[in-house]
């Protein structure tokens, strides 16, 4: 096949998948595109997992477009339910588990592989559960069906947002964070501990410092055993622990590989053809995590697949909790040494994130003061 019939191959269709799609037929409406799925392709928001559990919503309800209708939608093809296996590039073919695909260029867009606890034990440990993509949601949904008793293991961004939709929805919840308090190095103390306040209060049980060692069968659903030895049962265990990249097809293709798929502000991978964009990439030793990040990055590549100019630079972000018991808006500093100082008031705290030279460089609002977000952003950023 001549390099001019292959078409620009992309693995994945989530939103950075997707992202691509939408920012490539901006400038190009006629190139062939054809984008591979191990899932079935359709173009949802994880964001909306937790309010959509709350809510009982059906997976098919978070669908805002199938396989199908993005297929028609910006003239692509879609091979859905397919995996890669292996990227020749020797070649410019990809091998996956039904047939060879030839590409002549191609966008890694494959995500992040959800966390598990490693070191848990027990006759139930393979029923603990992740919830990193649709066909994980349809299944806690079938796993929660007439049942209440949630264990979530895992107290980050979205091990809140999930005990703070369940508990509201009539769920009882207990919530492990191995660390010493939630949400780790996003909040300071004072910040962290008010979340934890406010998220009891509404009757989520939280245990930091302690995981589980021991997930069993009981009579009584699932019996599980605390590190430190406390002993309970639960329905379901849901593991929030975050994600790691992945890498692997990149990685035995010859890619440069980190913690993610190493790229440069073009997102080109170490082979000019191959471009890596979302939670699977990594720039400057940073990994692609929210939203608006992976957005900017797909944009980016589209241009260069055009053959324009375009640099990615990392941008500060707000970004607004979904944990209605605590309101909490987050401008998270760059990894630079530093040091926050927060100012605690009935009504909430207010933390700002100084580096070594004196300038705030990032903060965090908590309670009532979420109001002020704006004007930080602007003041400060
Ligand atoms: C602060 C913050 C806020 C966030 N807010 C949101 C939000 O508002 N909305 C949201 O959606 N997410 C949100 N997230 C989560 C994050 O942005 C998502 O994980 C995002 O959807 C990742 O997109 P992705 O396309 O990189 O990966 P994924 O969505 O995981 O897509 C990976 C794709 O690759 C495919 N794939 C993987 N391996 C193979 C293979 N070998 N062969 C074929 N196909 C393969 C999969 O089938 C899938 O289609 C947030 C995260 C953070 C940290």
């Amino acid at each position: 096949m001549s390099s001019d019939q292959r078409p620009l191959v992309i693995i994945g269709t989530g939103l950075a998948g997707y992202s691509v799609v939408r920012a490539y037929r901006q400038r190009d409406s006629s190139g062939k595109l054809l984008l591979i799925t191990a899932d079935d392709g359709a173009a949802y928001s994880r964001a909306q997992f937790p309010f959509a559990l709350s809510a009982s919503q059906e997976a098919r309800e978070l669908v805002l477009a199938t396989a199908e209708q993005m297929a028609y939608r910006f003239d692509i093809s879609v091979r859905t339910r397919t995996r890669v296996i292996r990227v020749e590039r020797g070649e410019r073919v990809l091998v996956t588990d039904r047939a060879m695909v030839p590409y002549s260029r191609l966008v890694l867009a494959c995500g992040a592989e959800p966390l598990r606890p490693t070191t848990l034990r027990g006759s139930a440990v393979d029923q603990v559960l992740t919830l990193s993509s649709l066909d994980e949601y349809r299944y806690l949904r079938h796993e929660l069906a007439g049942r209440r008793r949630v264990t979530l293991l895992g107290g980050d961004v979205a091990g809140c947002e999930f005990a703070d939709h369940l508990v509201r929805a009539g769920c009882a919840v207990n919530l492990f964070e191995p660390g010493s308090r939630l949400l780790g190095e996003r909040l300071p103390t004072l910040c962290a501990s008010r979340l934890a306040r406010l998220l009891g209060r509404t009757g989520v049980r939280i245990t930091l410092e302690d995981g589980l060692a021991r997930v069993d069968q009981g009579e009584d659903g699932l019996l599980l055993t605390t590190l430190s030895g406390a002993r309970f049962a639960t329905d379901v265990v849901i593991a929030v622990l975050g994600s790691r990249p992945r890498i692997d097809l990149a990685r035995a293709a010859g890619l440069a590989v980190g913690r993610g798929i190493q790229v440069d502000a073009g997102l080109c991978s170490s082979d000019p053809d191959i471009f890596a964009v979302g939670r699977c990439a990594e720039l400057g030793g940073k990994l692609f995590e929210a939203p608006d990040d992976i957005e900017s990055g797909a944009r980016i590549v589209a241009e260069r697949l055009a053959g324009a100019p375009a640099a990615m630079r990392w941008r500060p972000r707000l970004h607004r909790l979904q944990v209605e018991a605590c309101p909490i808006v987050l401008c998270e500093p760059p990894p630079v040494s530093g040091e926050w100082q927060e100012t605690a008031t009935p009504k909430g705290v207010r933390a700002f994130f100084h580096d070594r030279h004196g300038d705030c460089r990032g903060f965090a609002l908590v309670g009532d003061t979420v109001d002020q977000a704006e004007a930080e952003f602007r003041r400060v950023i």
